[in-house]
């Protein structure tokens, strides 16, 4: 892969199938992918080798595979809270062996980076869901250290210094981030450009998404076309070529009824942004 490739999150592109996503990909001049949560079949085994052939002979280079959850919500910020990641005492043992089971799928792609939200860290750091939370981690770590994967937590729920404070308490040296400068925008956790400073030393895969600011309190911004809302896309990419980040501009967009549209037209910016 060139430095600094664009690529696309495959779910962006809002095609179920997953060979005819990645054709659609391949049609828009992509090379390199981020592949989201495969379907059941894959994950329990019998739909996994046609799903890996299938993603082999796309010829598309695999940047990474992130895991969701059944049952997540983005509505607003409290039902992020309850529902999205490995916070929730409910759903974590469940959603562990989910985990395991894409580190697996990982080994098989030969990908190895596996990235989740892994839901908002407490604040109070000598609490219960907090211990909770980085044990949990730390389970995750090894699983993937094992399988010599890197897991990327990513950015968005809360402010830079508690995610680096979170992973230096977890001590596990393949715990990485995949930041997405969009969702501190849309969480209002942040300036996205600032918390790179802070984080830099642990980012090793990022989204290209913009995004607006929430109107009220508890609410999610606005997410919009690349270079449309605030993260500030040319100092984005001028800040990644300062940090010396050589990975791909993987380009998500979950929203908007154009979606083909807006990542041809981010691939556009982007490739300028990096050329020039
Ligand atoms: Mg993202």
């Amino acid at each position: 892969m060139d430095k600094m490739e664009v690529g696309v999150f495959l779910s962006s592109l809002g095609i179920a199938d997953t060979g005819q996503a990645l054709a659609k990909a391949k049609e828009l001049g992509i090379k390199v992918v981020q592949l989201g949560s495969p379907p059941d079949d894959v994950l329990d085994g019998p739909g996994r080798e046609d799903y890996i052939n299938t993603v082999k002979e796309s010829g598309l280079e695999v940047s990474a595979l992130c895991a969701w959850y059944p049952g997540e919500s983005y509505a607003d910020i409290a039902t992020v809270g309850r529902t999205v990641g490995l916070t929730n005492p409910e759903t974590v043992s469940e959603r562990l062996d989910l985990t395991r089971k894409h580190a697996d799928v990982a080994v098989e792609l030969g990908v190895s980076l596996l990235t989740t939200h892994i839901g908002v860290i407490p604040e109070d750091a000598s609490c219960d869901a907090y211990s909770a939370l980085v044990a949990t981690i730390k389970e995750i770590c090894e699983y993937c250290k094992a399988r010599g994967i890197t897991f990327g937590m990513e950015t968005g729920q809360e402010a830079a210094k508690p995610m680096v404070e979170f992973i230096e308490t977890v001590g596990a040296d393949n715990l990485k981030i995949n930041f997405d400068p969009a969702n501190m925008i849309l969480y209002g956790s942040g300036d996205p450009i600032e918390a790179m400073e802070v984080l830099e030393d642990y980012i090793v895969h990022v989204h290209c998404k913009d995004g607006l600011s929430p109107e009220a309190k508890g609410s999610l911004g606005t997410e919009v076309p690349l270079g449309q809302g605030e993260v500030g896309i040319p100092n984005y990419i001028a800040k990644l070529k300062e940090i010396g980040y050589t990975g791909p501009l993987t380009i998500e967009r979950e929203a908007g009824d154009d979606r083909f549209g807006d990542i041809s037209a981010g691939k556009i910016l982007l490739e300028n942004l990096r050329d020039n």
